[in-house]
């Protein structure tokens, strides 16, 4: 028998539980999934399929007018058009933004975070997309960069630490950047495709199965930081897992389903900024009054490298800055590549480092890729980075609803604008970043960093 949870619209099997599984909300808010229900399902001609139990997003079934415009947004962004095969989603939650009814929305985790806060040690990291778009909200101007906020927020909600994942980002352009550097150095021609994005990690393997040994073995920053905050972090403070609830604060309804795949640990529950919002206004806070507050310190420093992973061109400039310092040993001039800003859909960049050309591109809205593949037939490229949503993470599913380019272009400038004037604009010089390999993984792609920080490709496949 199946039952439907009225708070979060989840639908399980709940075998006398007294909870709901997804959000912990009590049995009286749960009923046997009824005729209706099921029935208005499957009266669904227009609407895109997604399965009752997709990781990343849910549909109010009882919203749905059938209008069909999430089946073409579906078709507009990720080039999928899956009909029954629901397996084929990407739960990237680019169908939410454009759905007029809000029946589309984030999978609820937040109702089951507030409750776990109340007897377990909450940790939460923040993704860097969601502090320039947290604010529009609340009454700023949209592209605000309001991560003093966030981070006050975060432990008003009864967060004890707040980390932010611009840490994991610059731990991920090591990795990425030494395996990189690795290819290079062994005279390879081979792209090296970006692998934080799981909705494109999951769309290649899906439809492009030949790609799967040429994208990065790196696990995206929310794995990383999780793994280093499950492997280094707990031990050091004596906190035991099961008393603590890990959370990820993101951009994205794909990173719903990333943290249940073989491989990445340590990440408990993933809340969007739509989310996050949503609890705000739910615990009556008024998030203009908040005071400024800084992240934790062990975790807490991220360079503008870091933080431009959030906007498309981000992974790749952050990788090249890297990539050139670990290739010459010494420090890259202009590190500013203005060519992969912005909101083409495929841009690219070159740099000399020692004697190679390397070629790098960029390419978001995941529809997008197959000019790509048309552009590695004519050149060699040695990395790409490939993010599935329009303007990269600042057009994410989960954050607050919007379609409009020049939202998600004010985002992407704020991140850049916070690169420009940060002080540390290069991971590897991040003393956050430099004081976790000499305290525990040793260097970049060492047996360690390869053990808790690299997936076999194989993992991904879900
Ligand atoms: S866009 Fe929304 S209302 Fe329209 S068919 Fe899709 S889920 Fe239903
Ligand atoms: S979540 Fe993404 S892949 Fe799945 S239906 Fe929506 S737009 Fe399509
Ligand atoms: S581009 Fe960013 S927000 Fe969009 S699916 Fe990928 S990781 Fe998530």
């Amino acid at each position: 028998m199946k039952y439907y949870c009225k708070v979060c619209n989840s639908v399980f099997i709940l075998k006398d539980a007294q909870f709901c599984p997804f959000c912990l909300s009590s049995k009286d808010f749960i009923d046997e999934v009824d005729k209706e229900i099921l029935e208005h399902k499957n009266l669904l001609n227009n609407a895109v399929n997604i399965d009752l139990d997709n990781p990343g997003i849910v549909r109010d079934v009882t919203k749905c007018i059938d209008c069909g415009i999430c089946k073409e947004t579906c078709e507009n962004m990720c080039g999928l058009s899956f009909g029954n095969d629901t397996s084929l989603c990407l739960s990237c939650g680019q169908c939410i933004m454009t759905c007029p009814t809000n029946a589309l929305q984030p999978r609820n985790a937040y109702l089951k975070v507030k409750k776990l806060l109340e007897s377990k040690v909450g940790i939460c990291f923040t993704s860097p997309a969601t502090r320039v778009s947290i604010g529009e909200s609340f009454g700023y101007e949209v592209g605000s960069f309001m991560q003093s906020k966030l981070v006050s927020l975060l432990r008003k909600l009864g967060f004890k630490y707040v980390f932010d994942t611009t840490f994991g980002a610059d731990l991920t352009v090591m990795e990425e950047a030494t395996e990189l550097v690795n290819h290079l150095k062994n005279g390879s021609n081979k792209p090296m495709f970006s692998s934080c994005c799981p909705a494109w990690v999951k769309y290649a393997h899906n439809e492009y199965s030949f790609l799967n040994s040429f994208i990065s073995t790196c696990k995206s920053p929310i794995a990383m930081q999780s793994a280093i905050i499950e492997k280094y972090f707990l031990p050091k403070m004596n906190l035991v897992k099961e008393n603590v609830i890990c959370v990820a604060i993101t951009p994205c309804t794909a990173k719903k389903m990333e943290i249940k795949l073989d491989g990445i640990y340590g990440c408990d529950e993933v809340i969007t900024v739509s989310e996050l919002i949503s609890w705000t206004k739910l615990a009556n806070i008024d998030f203009k009054s908040l005071p400024d507050s800084d992240y934790d310190n062990l975790f807490g420093e991220g360079s503008g490298s870091g933080v431009i992973f959030g906007a498309s061109g981000g992974v790749c400039q952050a990788t090249l800055r890297t990539s050139y310092y670990l290739m010459t040993n010494k420090q890259l001039d202009k590190i500013d590549f203005y060519d992969v800003k912005g909101l083409k859909n495929v841009k690219e960049a070159s740099i000399i480092m020692g004697d190679i050309q390397v070629n790098a591109l960029v390419v978001h809205k995941i529809k997008e890729l197959k000019k790509v593949l048309d552009l590695l037939k004519e050149k060699t490229y040695h990395f790409i980075e490939v993010m599935n949503c329009e303007g990269g993470c600042v057009g994410g599913g989960g954050e607050p609803k919007t379609d409009s380019l020049e939202i998600k272009e004010k985002r992407a400038l704020a991140l850049y604008k916070h690169d420009k004037e940060a002080k540390i604009r290069f991971s590897y010089q991040n003393p956050d970043i430099i004081k976790i390999y000499q305290d525990y993984l040793q260097y970049p792609g060492s047996d360690i960093a390869k053990e808790i920080l690299h997936l076999c490709q194989d993992n991904v496949k879900n």
